[in-house]
């Protein structure tokens, strides 16, 4: 790719046009406009992020290439640029590009117009159980959402809106300030149309002409099996409604799990202790064992330890987006009787005889 030519400059075009050139084709071709051109647009912004660049169009003229990561000069193109690097929000409203590119330019009075409204982030609290097997969830937010009356205008229906006398639609306006250092120039936001340029000839009698109201929404959405503590979920256009029509922002809710009194979750495996009886540790049985999905079956071999660790595979929680679920383990704990009654304790007199162990019974502690 030709940096000069996707741009339409000569080789010695000077910052300025190239500045200019840059915006001209990026206002055609921004993927915001509708009939934008990503493609292309992406191009242009390649072209003006190396040209407007003294060391890379300096790097680039003399290497037909900007640099590691620029795929510039060998008809690569758009191949290896990183677009990450140019600092462009296509979420943002078209005005955000040019402040980016072209430092604003316009401090505290920058055209407003219809303006993306902001994201939520929302704590969004489940419990242990709806985590694991997932739930559908009612979410009442209160955000700025469209004005119906309106339609998100700011004009009373069947009025127009027409350019601001006070600021000839420019939405800002210019000061001249005498000051002992001389005539300076300020511009700050036009007080009648907030910086829109336009007013409505006849304000919105339910939003005043902001085009939105605050309103508790209620929002569905449904929370999948498996999800983590402190997982995101992104509902796209389920933020605030934008001021005068401007697109909506998203609703992020950052979900905090409740801890469970019986099971620890680690990922997708659960954790449990039991604890058995020291002749179930001895002897072995098979015991029920609770898990999330309900009572199990589990094997204790004949001579487990304390401490041993078993596995129920399959009973943890399920891998979000799959049929698979995470084991549910079970650490071993070996209870000691602490009283026995009279006949338990011949019968361990009697053990204790048979094991030749030379054991020394004390009648003291817990047999006591
Ligand atoms: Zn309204
Ligand atoms: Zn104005």
């Amino acid at each position: 790719m030709d940096y000069y030519k996707t741009l339409g400059v000569e080789k010695g075009a000077s910052e300025s046009e190239i500045k200019k050139a840059y915006r001209k084709l990026a206002q055609k071709h921004h993927p915001d406009t509708g009939k934008g051109d990503e493609k292309k647009f992406k191009e242009a912004t390649e072209a003006y992020e190396v040209l407007s660049d003294k060391q890379k169009r300096a790097q680039y003229d003399q290497f037909g290439s900007a640099g590691p990561g620029f795929g510039g000069g060998g008809g690569q193109g758009f191949g290896g640029f990183d677009f990450k690097n140019v600092n462009v929000d296509f979420g943002g409203s078209f005005g955000d590009i040019f402040d980016t590119f072209f430092g604003g330019g316009q401090q505290g009075g920058r055209k407003k117009g219809p303006t993306r409204g902001s994201d939520i982030e929302m704590v969004f609290q489940i419990s242990f159980e709806e985590a694991i097997f997932g739930v559908s969830k009612e979410i009442e937010v209160s955000a700025f959402a469209a004005c119906l009356h309106c339609k998100g205008i700011g004009a009373e229906p069947g009025t127009k809106l027409k350019t601001c006398e006070d600021c000839s639609g420019t939405g800002q306006q210019v000061k001249l300030q005498r000051t002992p250092f001389g005539q300076i120039q300020t511009a700050s936001v036009c007080q009648s149309c907030e910086g829109a340029g336009q007013i409505p000839e006849k304000r919105c009698k339910e939003c005043n002409g902001e085009g939105r109201l605050m309103k508790a929404q209620r929002i569905k959405t449904k929370i999948p099996a498996g999800i983590h503590d402190q997982a995101v979920i992104r509902l796209s256009g389920k933020g605030e409604a934008g001021l005068q029509g401007g697109p909506t922002g998203d609703l992020f809710l950052h979900i905090s799990v409740a801890p469970s009194k019986h099971f620890e979750r680690i990922k997708n495996d659960i954790y449990t202790t039991e604890h058995i009886h020291v002749l179930q540790a001895i002897m072995g049985d098979e015991i029920n064992v609770k898990t999330v999905h309900g009572d199990a079956k589990l094997i204790i071999s004949a001579g487990t330890e304390s401490g041993n660790i078993l596995k129920l595979k399959e009973y943890g929680v399920p891998k979000v987006g799959t049929t698979h679920k995470g084991d549910h383990i079970i650490k071993i704990k070996i209870n000691i009787p602490k009283k026995l009654s009279s006949k338990e304790k011949k019968l361990y007199d009697e053990l204790v005889k048979e094991s030749k162990l030379n054991i020394k019974p004390q009648s003291k502690g817990f047999f006591g």
